[in-house]
């Protein structure tokens, strides 16, 4: 297709109008960071979950799925490390207040120097960055916003704070009476629903080791700068998957699941050339190995996936503070011929946001085409190329006329077909405009039921990214579908 062009802009412009993305409370002004799924978005968020859901726990006879509360006890979050350890450096201009993630601000100065084309005082400048974040050398991140007179945006000074830490949990009170309450926080990741629940799981289950516990969910974070639509939002939700294995044995699952979950993203469809590595230079205080799967948003290179070896950190703590037992006793594993006894196993975690993997979908979806027909005169359309078993719907059904027993005909196949897959019934306008509407929201297939249809039980499918039509007997459609998207 000639002239295609894939607009950010664009792109978030059409998610409101298609009914995929709505700003939360729009109709007093939104809330700065906090997005609503619309109709199709929901659905098609619920169709990537369930793809995740299904290739975890049906696809892998050892990982098991459950579904934890987003509040948890407040002293699972001392024993996970995020109440002393869950920040972000920022720092604030002090002529107009606004407050900056350090890392935000340094890399957005080293964006507009590569738009100058000084490739080489960028690298210079986030090499200089890592290396002083690794070090948690916070004057001397400090030092490097003064030297390279970083301003900020709105007050164009370089007025600004000592850098000092934020903890991002949101926290809230349990209980109706205040002196009954106590402070509690909404989960930052799912995970800690998992860790605690792991001998419940392990021993309910008769799990043995390895095996894997998944979970999806929301999680709270209170984002200093949130920013690129629902790239990094607020609330959010979460696909994590802890596997827990054998100590010593963690490198070999990490790069199990490193290779693993590239392969699963390429299987929805994402090019293996905009899927890239990237491996952690600061490694978090439970981790002893961790990477990045980045995607070419249309913004740049951005972490999509965390595979990470937590070591025996998170089950050791729980220990420590629950002082309850939290080990797995392997007879499998030998030494000198007897049982190796108890362990605390040690955890390889894949964790992937559901939102930044709707943006991935999305932004590879989207396409303003333009071409030449055949007379010569210009066509255009707006068409969301969604994978067929993941597209909110798979079939329009469209009688061409709202007479002569069309409608009769079209009603019938849509109660065939409705309990199997998704599908959406439309009589009104002019059918060239209803292929188009379903262009525009990523229908897959448009079956039109015409007067031939009557005559030979046939019916024309339209196909929506060739656009080609071709006529097919009406008997065949549930089966021809349910064979493109299985
Ligand atoms: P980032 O560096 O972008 O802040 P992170 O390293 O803090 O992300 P993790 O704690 O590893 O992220 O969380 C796992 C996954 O959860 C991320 O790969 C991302 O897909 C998703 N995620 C994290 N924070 C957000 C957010 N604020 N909005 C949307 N998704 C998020």
């Amino acid at each position: 297709m000639a002239n295609e062009s894939n607009n950010f802009a664009e792109l978030i412009a059409h998610c409101k109008e298609y009914g995929y993305i709505f700003q939360s409370s729009e109709i007093y002004d939104g809330l700065a960071a906090v997005y609503d799924y619309g109709q199709n978005g929901a659905q098609l968020k619920k169709n990537i979950r369930d793809y995740w859901w299904k290739s975890m726990t049906q696809l892998h006879d050892n990982i098991v799925g459950i579904d934890a509360a987003i509040f948890m006890h407040p002293t699972t979050w001392k024993a996970s490390g995020h109440v002393d350890n869950f920040s972000d450096p920022m720092i604030d201009n002090k002529d107009s207040n606004k407050r900056y993630r350090v890392d935000h601000l340094i890399e957005a100065h080293a964006e507009a120097l590569a738009l100058e084309g000084k490739k080489e005082e960028e690298f210079a400048l986030l090499k200089n960055m890592d290396a002083l974040i690794a070090a948690s050398d916070y004057a001397g991140l400090k030092q490097l916003i003064v030297d390279n007179n970083i301003k900020c945006a709105i007050s164009k000074t370089c007025n600004w704070t000592d850098v000092r830490e934020f903890n991002l949990m949101f926290s809230t009170q349990i209980g109706s009476v205040a002196e009954e309450s106590d402070t509690i926080y909404l989960r930052p990741e799912t995970a800690q629903g998992i860790f605690v629940n792991f001998l419940n799981v392990q021993k309910t289950g008769r799990m043995k080791i390895p095996f894997g516990i998944a979970q999806t969910g929301k999680a709270f974070r209170n984002e200093i700068v949130a920013r690129q639509f629902i790239f990094r939002m607020r609330e959010f939700e979460q696909m994590e998957m802890q596997f827990f294995v054998r100590p010593g044995t963690q490198m070999e699952w990490y790069n199990f699941w490193k290779e693993e979950r590239k392969k699963w993203h390429e299987s929805l469809g994402i090019p293996p050339e905009k899927l890239r590595y990237h491996d952690h230079i600061k490694l978090a205080h439970y981790a002893d190995a961790a990477l990045d799967i980045e995607f070419e948003f249309p913004f740049g290179w951005k972490e999509l996936e965390g595979i990470h070896s937590r070591t025996d950190f998170d089950l050791t703590q729980h220990q420590t503070y629950s002082k309850k037992k939290i080990q797995y006793f392997d007879n499998e594993l030998k030494e000198d011929g007897k049982p190796y006894g108890n362990y605390i196993p040690y955890v390889v975690e894949t964790s992937v946001g559901l939102d930044r993997l709707f943006l991935t979908v999305m932004s590879l979806a989207y396409a303003n085409e333009k071409w030449t027909k055949e007379d010569g005169t210009e066509d255009s359309r707006v068409v969301l190329r969604i994978p067929a078993k993941i597209a909110p719907t798979k079939l329009a059904i469209l009688p061409l006329l709202k007479k002569d027993g069309l409608p009769e005909i079209a009603k019938q196949l849509m109660d065939d077909c409705k309990g199997s897959f998704m599908c959406f019934y439309e009589e009104k306008d002019a059918i060239g405009k209803r292929y188009r509407r379903m262009d525009a929201i990523g229908t897959p297939f448009c079956v039109t039921i015409d007067h031939q249809t009557k005559e030979d039980n046939t019916v024309t499918i339209r196909y929506r990214d060739t656009m080609v039509q071709e006529r097919i007997a009406l008997a065949d459609v549930k089966h021809l579908i349910l064979g493109k998207i299985n």
